[in-house]
């Protein structure tokens, strides 16, 4: 059974944690719609603080009844200059808000539905400009004699601890979406332990997962989610448990609870499965393709075009083209393993012997070349030159929590996962109730 819930916000008071990157969560940013709302909203709250300001500056005495706000929405094809117009206020005032400094170059990509308040005293006399790009990020002019004075406000969003559980009946997304997550944190999830489990093939009816993440807000409103802290993955009956970890370096990571790093030499699946995932039917999992030599490798069915990962670090060994395999490229890693990757519709961009790959880097996509009878990843992984079933096969790991770190980690750890089963057998007691 699926649960929902929420953490109390009182659980607030342990969180202790890096900020994301102020990007990821720019990616993630909310709706055109939303944005317009989410931009309107902190510009009045700006106005708010800013008229306070106002009242109690000395040095520019401004008696407030004479000051007044105009709000201008940036439209389509507008530009400064006409905003400005429409505001009735002068080239001569824009062009001290525009010398104002680093401030101002933000100005300068302003985008349709974006917001400009501006504050007016007598005879036209622009007294203060606020634009805010986003929910976290405003930016405010005020005047300073015949000058601007610019500066950048963030805000920083309020992280609320939340947990949710969920088990699968017909696809992971389905599920997650179901349990209020989208399709951002749920790859992140599978990310995590994208080292252990084959997220295209090893998923089955009745696996479940486990998460605590953060939720972000800004004035009480549900903005994104942030960092995932830790999680559980039951993979048909396997459990697998990770936490998230900054080391001493600033670098945050996910570490099994003994240490080790959830990264691996190789992936479990070599394409990306966040492509296929959202149409994925079950019942097409373990299609055969037949082929007129023994089947030493896994075929992974999906759409022509998926993109092809390489499954570790490694060099081209070949990117070439023949009847039966049609596209294919073997990458060498190291001097132990190989990996082979067949029936290509396409080689990745700059993939040709000789060229170095990252893991997850893409090297082709899926196609039906050669002698394939739909399109799929024919997928092979040799050790010393000997096939091995690469999901089964121990995996080289990366390095672990580092020595000196140890207690420190072995605290964080056992605290977040803590607060995970606490979490879990709270959703139990109230399903048993
Ligand atoms: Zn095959």
């Amino acid at each position: 059974m699926d649960v929902l819930k929420r953490f109390p916000r009182s659980h607030l008071v342990l969180a202790t944690l890096v900020a994301m990157p102020l990007t990821s969560f720019l990616v993630a940013s909310p709706s055109p719609q939303g944005g317009d709302r989410f931009t309107t909203e902190l510009v009045l709250a700006e106005i708010d603080a800013g008229t306070h300001a106002l009242d109690l500056d000395t040095t520019d005495p401004e008696p407030s009844a004479t000051v007044r706000e105009h709000r201008e929405v940036v439209r389509s094809g507008d530009s400064l200059e006409r905003i400005f117009q429409r505001a009735s206020i002068s080239r001569q005032q824009l062009a001290a808000v525009m010398a104002s400094g680093p401030a101002a170059t933000g100005l300068k990509r302003i985008y349709p539905g974006n917001e400009l308040t501006f504050t007016i005293g007598p005879d036209e006399r622009l007294v203060r400009l606020a634009y805010a790009p986003n929910r976290l990020e405003s930016v405010v002019f005020d005047r300073n004699g015949d000058q601007f004075v610019g500066r950048t406000v963030h805000r920083e969003p309020e992280r609320v601890r939340s947990y949710r559980e969920g088990t699968i009946q017909q696809s992971l997304f389905l599920t997650s979406t179901q349990m209020g997550l989208d399709d951002d944190i749920t790859i992140r999830l599978a990310q995590i332990f994208q080292w252990d489990i084959d997220f295209v093939l090893d998923i089955r009816k009745g696996d479940s997962f486990h998460v605590l993440f953060e939720e972000l807000y800004l004035d009480d409103e549900f903005l994104g989610f942030g960092n995932i802290l830790a999680a559980e993955f039951i993979n048909q009956g396997k459990r697998y448990r990770a936490v998230r970890y900054t080391d001493a370096n600033g670098h945050a990571d996910f570490f099994a609870p003994n240490g080790d790093s959830m990264r691996k030499a190789f992936l479990r699946a070599p394409v990306d499965f966040t492509r296929i995932s959202s149409n994925f039917n079950m019942r097409r999992l373990h299609p055969l393709y037949k082929t007129t030599r023994p089947h030493r490798g896994i075929d992974y069915a999906a759409p022509s075009g998926t993109p092809v990962l390489a499954s570790g670090d490694g060099r081209v060994k070949i990117a070439s083209r023949n009847a039966s395999n049609g596209n294919f490229v073997v990458v060498q890693h190291g001097e132990q393993f190989q990996t082979k990757y067949l029936h290509l519709s396409k080689f990745g961009r700059g993939i040709r012997g000789g060229t170095r790959v990252r893991q997850g880097q893409i090297i082709g996509y899926v196609g039906a070349t050669g002698w394939a009878t739909g399109p799929h990843l024919h997928y092979e992984f040799l050790v010393g030159g000997v096939h091995k079933n690469p999901r089964t096969v121990p995996l080289p790991k990366a390095n672990p929590v580092p020595e000196g770190e140890r207690q420190r980690f072995d605290i964080e750890a056992s605290a977040l996962l803590a607060l995970l089963d606490d979490q879990r057998e709270d959703v139990q007691v109230a399903l048993n109730r």
